[in-house]
């Protein structure tokens, strides 16, 4: 077998800025140790997120100049309405300028105090945009998805039997059931087409719309396709268009799985919501055939529709998180098994277990990647769930550094030389010292805190 290659080659570059490891303590010791303090130019490889950071191709730029900027009729409303429709056969496609303002309409509209909203874990702005409401956000996972070290196929599943018993408790509570695929907030592991499908049909029996929050829904398809028994043999686009076929409506972020850089939608099926829908749109948003987009912005997103559901792309993509994944473990960094759609995520608690979960061994290791190889992480773990609404502080329930990558940005040398990253690190793993926090904001902490180092224990 070859290896697998990224399938493009590179067009326009952006030149990355080398850095020393003495220059980037400064910048982080400046930045008071947040990482989201720094400024990117002085970050060599940037694995924050996979949001709105993908590489657009040749047919999308192209597909930018086409873009009409009509308020009204634009042509460029119809392509991406027709490149939505082509894999999620929805009757109403409404334009929004990210996921969060699907969510925020949608809940506007069902949500509301005493609603009760389940999922197989609720992403932070859906669970915001429900909580917003008064309503409340459940998270059913299944079981198999809360054991970091088992290589379950499909972690991001709903617990169908809680969901069962949920909606026999609760049944007048609940507007909708949704599922998230792939389960970001879960390590970005998929839900199989069976459990979609289940859940779908447990919605309706009683007699609750099931919405999908679709995000990363081509990676997830591409699990499906090699994981799940009977669907081997079938393209991409099949599986997509099941995964949406029983649903009646999603919501959706153009910036992860639609190559896009900014935008994301709402689609349902019953024409009064979407008619109330419209209505709060051009209220918060724009006119239904912009939204809060630019007509450019609408066709650089079904232009990315076309090319996410390409099989040997989806192979390149699951295979770099799988390849990051092989060489993390054989060099025994623990890592949530098995890799993601989007990111690879490192189990800190368990590596640096020298560093008690409240000195944030996530936190340390993610500065120890900065310093060491101006590699730049996200924190999932005590620092971002830690703080309780009473005040106190407790360890959550694991303390992970999720390496998200960007569509199409990095190649295989920058994948081993985060690699590389690590076995230096993996030298000097028992002399990182934990971090406390200075100061921090009254909300989101991560985004904002000060970080001081503890010395030498
Ligand atoms: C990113 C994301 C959202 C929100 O989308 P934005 O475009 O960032 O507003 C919602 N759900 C999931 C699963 C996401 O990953």
């Amino acid at each position: 077998m070859k290896t697998i290659i990224e399938p493009f080659r590179i067009k326009s570059v952006e030149p990355l800025r080398l850095t020393t490891e003495e220059e980037r303590k400064g910048l982080l010791r400046d930045a008071h140790y947040n990482l989201f303090g720094l400024s990117s130019d002085d970050v060599l490889i940037d694995l924050l997120t996979d949001s709105g950071t993908s590489a657009m191709s040749a047919k999308q730029w192209a597909a930018i100049m086409l873009g009409d900027e009509s308020y009204a009729g634009s042509p460029s409303f119809r392509r991406f309405e027709q490149a939505v429709r082509h894999l999620m056969p929805f009757r109403h496609i409404i334009p929004t300028h990210q996921g969060r303002a699907a969510e925020a309409i949608l809940f506007h509209l069902i949500g509301g105090p005493g609603r009760k909203i389940p999922s197989n874990t609720h992403f932070d702005t859906t669970r915001g945009n429900i909580e917003a409401t008064g309503a409340e956000a459940i998270d059913l996972p299944a079981p198999e998805g809360l054991d970091p070290a088992a290589p379950h196929p499909f972690k991001g599943n709903i617990d169908l039997t809680r969901l069962e018993a949920f909606l026999r408790e609760n049944g007048d509570a609940v507007p909708c059931v949704m599922i998230t695929v792939t389960n970001n907030a879960g390590g970005g592991q998929p839900a199989s087409l069976a459990n979609i499908r289940e859940a779908a049909e447990l919605a309706h029996r009683f007699g609750k719309r099931f919405i999908v929050d679709g995000c990363r829904f081509a990676e997830n398809a591409w699990f499906i396709k090699q994981r799940e028994p009977g669907q081997q043999g079938r393209p991409v686009v099949d599986i997509v268009r099941d995964m949406f076929a029983l649903a009646d409506g999603m919501t959706m972020s153009a910036k992860k799985d639609a190559f896009a850089n900014i935008g994301g939608w709402l689609a349902l099926n019953n024409d009064d919501l979407a008619e109330r829908a419209r209505t709060r749109l051009i209220q918060t948003e724009g006119f239904p055939t912009y939204g809060g987009l630019a007509g450019r912005d609408l066709d650089a997103i079904a232009q990315g529709l076309v090319e996410i559901v390409d099989e040997d792309y989806l192979a390149y993509r699951a295979r770099t998180n799988a390849y990051i994944g092989e060489r993390l473990a054989t060099l025994g960094v623990p890592i949530v098994q098995p890799t993601g759609g989007h990111a690879v995520f490192v189990d800190a608690r368990t590596w640096l277990s020298h560093i008690p979960p409240l000195e944030y061994p996530g936190q340390a290791l993610a500065c120890a990647l900065y310093e060491v190889g101006g590699i730049r992480a996200c924190e999932i773990g005590t620092v971002m769930f830690g703080r309780q609404p009473d005040g106190s502080e407790k360890p959550a329930k694991m303390d992970l550094v999720r390496l998200a990558m960007p569509r199409r940005v990095y190649t295989q040398s920058h994948a081993d030389y985060v690699v590389e990253t690590f076995a230096e690190i993996s030298g000097v793993r028992t002399s990182l010292r934990g971090y406390r926090i200075e100061w921090e904001p009254s909300a989101l902490r991560h985004f904002a805190a000060r970080y001081k180092p503890l010395g030498p224990g």
